[in-house]
């Protein structure tokens, strides 16, 4: 289980830049490394087209694990955006958590967007912390 994911300052910026761009829908995408450290940031259509739930489009998430696995990366997280909050997974996000990676919410209050990171197993959700580097 990580308990901690490290993502560099250019990942945080390139993940708000997209998500606060299909707000108030909500967006998702892929986070790709290895062990702890996020190298690549992946954006997947949110094929749900909806402010309260996200749904990958099956292609693009296809050909994302496809790039992720032909460049030695490994899934180490899926993110998506609450755009008018909660800071936190929601229901749906547990019972609908299919992969043991980090879930990695950008949520929005008061016009500030944050980032926190959970891991879900079994409908337990623990808080992982995520570490900006340079
Ligand atoms: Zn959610």
């Amino acid at each position: 289980m990580i308990r901690q994911l490290t993502l560099g300052k250019d990942h945080v910026r390139e993940i708000l830049d997209h998500v606060n761009l299909h707000a108030p829908l909500e967006a998702c995408g892929l986070l790709a490394g290895n062990r702890d450290r996020v190298e690549k940031v992946l954006f997947v259509r949110n094929q749900a087209q909806s402010p309260v739930r996200f749904v990958m489009d099956p292609h693009e998430q296809l050909n994302a694990f496809d790039w992720i696995e032909s460049n030695g990366f490994e899934l180490l997280g899926i993110f998506h955006s609450h755009p008018a909050g909660p800071e936190t997974v929601s229901p749906t996000d547990i019972a609908e958590a299919a992969y043991n990676v980090v879930h990695v919410i950008c949520s929005q209050t008061s016009n500030q967007w944050k980032l926190r990171g959970f891991h879900i197993e079994n409908g337990e959700v623990t808080e992982v912390t995520l570490q900006t580097s340079a």
